[in-house]
């Protein structure tokens, strides 16, 4: 893997500027060169990708197949270099070609092809399969537009479309053969008595594969991602009579389902094209998964011996009919049969307790785009009820006129899992007890994230001096940070555990600087909250403090204060606007703290614009404290946490989603409890007057609400937050005032934490030592074990 020599990938990088771009070196842009060396590194992908398949070919390896709406996989060419153990050779290579590595590593642009969280984990999951030797597809959209991109006019959030896929993206390959015909609508007709779809509609979807490469290149699997396409050829008819528009009209309304990604992660509406997204991907792949499995000369019936299906959130949950209709209606199957048969191939994560993020079709619009599946629905929950007779009335599949989706892949999977122990108890005893109750079957995954990306890649200070310490090999075996702990009572340790911080926060700073018009010290305390911008995520609690406290700077400005950071990033869904008020809110404290002479260097607030992957990785390794402020029991897991950690800084947080972990593993001493728990939080809601109560109780919450609403933070437009204010009093369901007080006293515990280096630099080394849990090479061997069944093939 590493004998290749600098002056060889070099020829290589040249060849493929000459032969592969077309250009030559003296008129080449850094876009040319961006290309000409990623094609040099992913030639390096192909042998180990090619030997993996073969590989599983030839044991007939169980494989796993991960079907997800969403992939937020960030930028690649930097990260294959690194598993490939080329990235200080290409490095040199660049710079022998009097390029800049790191300039063209970040021309490359963001894939985000997802929303959040949950597509981040399903990027993640890619690479620790490939690391850890699990044999693996991944199964998603190719969508022409990922996530917007957002910009701040005025500190209101606007959207621009996001156009990854107007460049070329070198590292896919297309795969023309790989089409499946999909359908939609249509009838049902009886032919030798047999049911059959008829459908109305009908698209291609065409493969594209790019090779994911596990760490030090020992193997690779496949994201695969399908595109739509017309499957009526063009209309020369038309055309030739000038009817221009019409005789492309085909080929672009099948391009609408693969053209964007639907940016709201946590509610949803009931859009057909959304379903039909759902379906497109889900019937690509399992028509895919099928042909894969015949090809092999297997009995149908032995599908689960070799094929484990993950449904990432209900998102794919069409999986279980559709895969019953391919057994039925095109193998001959019995439905019994097919129901036993997909149910022991098929997995289910739910991500989410939010009711409003639950899908529910209306059986009218699911049985007029689906209308053969509604019968296969209608069919599984007869059997369902049939089977289990103890089934309460007001459980299953169809009820009011409304297909839940939640219910329908906790029936038809083996397994179901949450992705924390908090959230998985919660899924058992409140989302779907009654079924838990008829048969067990809920797991739990605690999520983690690739300690590769996370903590190597990112964080090169840091890094190096892990490496330093412990020698190589933590990278595929996190919990051997564990071995930090005996140097972190060694000044010498703590002092380069500080520079190391250090170097990242000055480099950030000089980054906040150019892109945000804000000095700030690499003195200060730098106190990140990156996410989506969401109520239950609760920015808006971080805001009211950081006005408590700039109300408290004024108040008394030669009290000694140590210096604040607050750094924001995250997007807002385009239709949700309480959360666009709150950036709004954000961005308007921001002008006013960051130009008031009397606070000068104590506080300052920044968000810079667009918050994703690449942004995290350059804000996270900088971050002394992390923000994780959930109300109880709204955040699953939390992902963002585990970064934070690993990246040695403190979490002030809620015990909520892996929060809960963390504080476990970190020790209570190394972390900044604070707020209602989540058994806390029903009956705190129960009193009619909790916010009242509240504000009344806090001079410092009257104090800062009162500031909103005279508009000394929009002067120019003073009743621009009577709303928000008049919500905190009389609406806060995520009870915001109610955690305030507290959060402000975990915030004095921090400072006074900081204020003592020593002590702070203890805890923060703590954090990174004590964080190999996270690593989602653990969380993937725990589904190979208890869901997949399936073993390395390393
Ligand atoms: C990790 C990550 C997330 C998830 O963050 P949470 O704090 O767990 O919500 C969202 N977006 C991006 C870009 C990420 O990298």
């Amino acid at each position: 893997m590493t004998d290749l020599t600098a002056p060889q990938l070099k020829a290589d990088i040249l060849r493929h500027l000459t032969y592969t771009l077309g250009k030559d070196a003296p008129h080449a842009s850094r876009y040319d060169w961006r290309m000409a060396l990623s094609f040099a590194i992913r030639d390096r992908i192909v042998e180990p990708w090619f030997a993996s398949t073969r590989k599983t070919w030839e044991t007939g390896h169980k494989r796993v197949y991960y079907l997800s709406m969403e992939f937020l996989i960030g930028r690649l060419l930097e990260d294959a270099t690194i598993n490939l153990g080329l990235r200080d050779l290409a490095e040199a290579a660049m710079g022998d070609l009097g390029q800049d590595f790191r300039a063209i590593v970040e021309d490359e642009p963001d894939a985000a092809l997802g929303n959040g969280g949950l597509g981040r984990l399903a990027a993640c999951f890619m690479e620790s399969m490939a690391t850890v030797g699990c044999p693996a597809y991944g199964y998603g959209i190719r969508y022409e537009h990922g996530l917007f991109r957002q910009r701040f006019e005025q500190g209101r959030q606007v959207e621009a479309p996001e156009d990854w896929l107007t460049q070329r993206h070198p590292w896919e390959f297309e795969r023309p053969e790989a089409a499946y015909t999909i359908g939609f609508k249509g009838h049902l007709e009886t032919r030798a008595g047999r049911e059959v779809w008829v459908p109305g509609e009908t698209v291609l979807a065409e493969a594209y594969d790019t090779p994911v490469i596990g760490w030090q290149g020992k193997w690779a699997n496949t994201l695969r991602l399908w595109s739509a396409k017309s499957t009526t050829l063009f209309d020369l008819d038309r055309f030739n009579r000038g009817d221009y528009a019409a005789a492309a009209e085909p080929e672009a309304l099948a391009r609408t389902l693969s053209r964007v990604l639907y940016p709201d992660d946590t509610t949803y509406q009931g859009k057909e094209l959304r379903l039909k997204q759902e379906f497109f991907l889900t019937s690509a792949a399992l028509q895919d998964i099928l042909r894969r499995f015949t090809a092999g000369g297997h009995a149908l019936r032995d599908l689960p011996k070799h094929v484990a299906i993950q449904m990432n959130d209900t998102h794919p949950a069409i999986a279980g009919p559709e895969l019953i209709r391919l057994l039925v209606d095109d193998h001959g199957m019995e439905f019994s049969d097919a129901m036993e048969t997909a149910r022991a191939c098929l997995g289910y994560t739910n991500h989410t307790l939010l009711p409003e993020a639950l899908e529910r079709w209306a059986t009218y619009t699911f049985g007029n785009i689906l209308p053969r599946h509604m019968q296969i629905v209608e069919r599984i929950d007869g059997w369902h009820r049939e089977t289990y007779p103890s089934r309460p009335h007001w459980v299953g599949i169809v009820k009011h006129h409304e297909v839940r989706m939640g219910e329908l892949a906790v029936i038809m999977s083996h397994k179901v899992n949450g992705v924390s122990a908090l959230h998985s108890d919660l899924v058992k005893k409140n989302l779907f007890s009654e079924l838990e109750a008829l048969h067990p079957r809920i797991v739990n995954q605690t999520n983690g994230v690739t300690p590769r990306r996370w903590l190597k890649m990112c964080n090169r200070p840091l890094a190096g001096l892990i490496t330093e310490t412990l020698g190589d090999g933590w990278e595929s075996d996190l919990d051997r940070l564990r071995g930090l702990e005996p140097h972190v009572g060694d000044k010498g340790f703590l002092k380069a555990f500080g520079a190391a911080k250090r170097q990242n926060k000055v480099a950030l700073a000089g980054w906040i600087k150019d892109h945000c018009g804000v000095s700030v010290s690499a003195d200060a305390l730098f106190d990140v909250q990156v996410k989506r911008v969401h109520e239950y995520k609760r920015q808006l609690l971080n805001i009211l403090d950081t006005i408590a406290r700039y109300h408290d700077i004024r108040q008394n400005p030669g009290a000694t204060w140590v210096p604040r950071v607050k750094i924001f990033g995250g997007k807002a869904a385009p239709g949700y606007a309480v959360a666009k008020e709150i950036i709004h809110l954000i961005n308007d404290v921001a002008q006013v703290v960051n130009n008031d002479p009397v606070v000068g260097d104590r506080l300052k607030v920044v968000y810079p614009e667009n918050y994703n992957v690449s942004l995290a990785e350059r804000l996270i390794p900088a971050a002394d404290l992390s923000e994780q402020i959930s109300t109880a029991g709204k955040e699953a897991s939390g992902t963002g946490n585990m970064k934070f950690m690993m990246n040695g800084a403190p979490t002030i947080g809620t015990l909520d989603g892996a929060n809960v972990e963390i504080l476990q593993e970190v020790g209570a001493e190394n972390f900044f409890l604070f707020g209602l728990t989540a058994e806390e939080v029903g009956p705190r809601r129960a009193n009619p007057d909790h916010a009242r109560d509240a504000i009344l109780a806090s001079q410092s919450l009257q104090d800062v609400l009162q500031m909103i609403a005279e508009g000394r933070f929009s002067p120019e437009d003073p009743g621009r937050y009577h709303q928000l204010v008049h919500r905190v009093w009389h609406h806060d369901y995520f009870l915001v005032a109610s955690d305030f007080e507290a959060y402000r006293t975990a915030q004095a515990e921090v400072d006074r934490a900081y204020a003592d280096q020593a002590r702070w630099l203890k805890m923060a080394a703590l954090n990174t030592a004590r964080s190999g849990f996270f690593s989602s090479d653990r969380t993937i061997r725990g589904y190979m074990k208890d869901i997949w069944n399936v073993t390395s093939a390393l």
